[in-house]
């Protein structure tokens, strides 16, 4: 098999190109983050855990969690939180329910940080301002059937997204939320919901 960064190949297969352009794209995602990460003189993936603290609720804020949703190992993931807790940014308290196991949150200082650091991928999200209604969904549909399959696939675990709620059905061409008890518009579909469950 070719490679997709074999120029020759790629420029004429456009599978290839759009692969690279997501890994343009991710350039941007990377150099946003560590220009963040380093103004707090924080690693990028404690960052993304204060940002990730901020958003999600309490459930999910355990170590466990956090490295499925990072797809990183549990010692990596750990090793981030004694920095954490020891820069004062998050505390953790006892999980009743698993004497293994703590919950997360934030303290003030890390609220500050996670709030301040929240907007870092803003200058991707702002030329998609100027796309039509027509090319954001449509990019949208194609990016959450990548990552839908991609998640099938083993590469990427946890995603909260309709596509693999218990929620969510689709029948003659519709969407539909039975939590929500309405249909989704393909620009309504979500990537991350807090209603999320997964089907089994
Ligand atoms: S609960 Fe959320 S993720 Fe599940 S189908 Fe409804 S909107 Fe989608």
């Amino acid at each position: 098999m070719k490679s997709l960064f074999d120029l020759a190949h790629q420029n004429k297969k456009i599978e290839s190109r759009i692969v690279v352009a997501l890994e343009r794209v991710s350039e941007a995602f990377r150099v946003l983050l560590w220009n963040e990460s380093k103004e707090n003189a924080l690693s990028p993936i404690q960052i993304q855990i204060l940002i990730f603290l901020l958003f999600h609720s309490s459930e999910k804020c355990k170590i466990s969690y956090l490295a499925a949703e990072f797809n990183m190992t549990k010692p990596t993931i750990s090793d981030s939180i004694k920095i954490l807790l020891q820069r004062g940014l998050i505390k953790k308290f006892d999980d009743p329910t698993d004497t293994r196991s703590y919950t997360i949150s934030l303290t003030h200082a890390g609220k500050k940080i996670a709030e301040g650091s929240a907007n870092f991928a803003f200058p991707i999200e702002k030329p998609l301002s100027s796309f039509s209604g027509e090319q954001k969904e449509m990019l949208l549909s194609g990016l959450l059937k990548l990552i839908h399959d991609l998640n099938r696939g083993g590469i990427i675990t946890i995603q909260r997204m309709c596509f693999t709620c218990a929620n969510y059905r689709f029948e003659k061409g519709t969407h539909y939320c039975e939590l929500l008890k309405s249909r989704l518009a393909n620009n309504e579909l979500r990537l991350d919901c807090p209603e999320h469950k997964t089907a089994i």
